[in-house]
């Protein structure tokens, strides 16, 4: 599934479009996550070398 590792300051978000519900759901982090429609599928990791 798409999903679009967003960069903001201090933080990556992770914007991943459901495939199930067509919403957007956002995580504050990379790996298995479960959308709160209840879809489930995995953040892959982006480099994000910046550590804070
Ligand atoms: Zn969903």
């Amino acid at each position: 599934m798409p999903v679009t590792p967003i960069r903001t300051s201090g933080r990556t978000e992770y914007t991943a479009y459901c495939p199930r519900c067509r919403a957007v759901h956002r995580h504050t982090g990379p790996g298995p996550r479960r959308g709160p429609c209840g879809a489930r599928y995995t953040i892959p990791y982006a480099d994000a070398d910046e550590t804070e």
